[in-house]
């Protein structure tokens, strides 16, 4: 099982509790979020619209609603990739481990995270939060 996902959804997917969009993107997040623990699992890491965003109502002719957003996306995506050997696949449960190891305050998220709408629904920022 091989599963493409951007930067900063390493971080979402962390967080996720059935939470989304819409139902199409919060049952394919779920999938993806299922398919992310199997311990077969590869994950190419990328800057560009992965396996989420293509269920995402958000996604329109392969941007991120529109040019401003779809940069500042970029910029997130990136925070986390210069942490991440990105020429490689990673071993999901490995990745998911690493994530965990280099995000773990709200100072380390805060380029990332800093102007999201979920804080209140993301597990994994919350409890970085009550760690502060
Ligand atoms: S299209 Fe944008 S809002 Fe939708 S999943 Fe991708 S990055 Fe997130």
């Amino acid at each position: 099982m091989k599963l493409i996902l951007r930067g900063h959804h390493l971080l979402c997917l962390k967080g996720f509790q059935g939470y989304g969009y819409d139902e199409d993107f919060t049952e394919n997040m779920s999938d993806i979020n299922s398919k992310r623990k199997l311990k077969n699992t590869t994950v190419l890491i990328t800057n560009t619209p992965d396996d989420i965003c293509k269920a995402c109502p958000n996604l329109k002719n392969d941007l991120c609603e529109n040019t401003a957003q779809n940069e500042r996306i970029i910029s997130m995506d990136n925070e986390v990739l210069t942490k991440l050997d990105i020429s490689k696949g990673y071993n999901s449960i490995e990745l998911f481990e690493k994530i965990d190891e280099i995000f773990d305050s709200k100072e380390s998220v805060s380029k990332i995270c800093f102007n999201c709408m979920w804080h209140d629904k993301c597990l994994f920022y919350q409890k970085l939060s009550n760690n502060r």
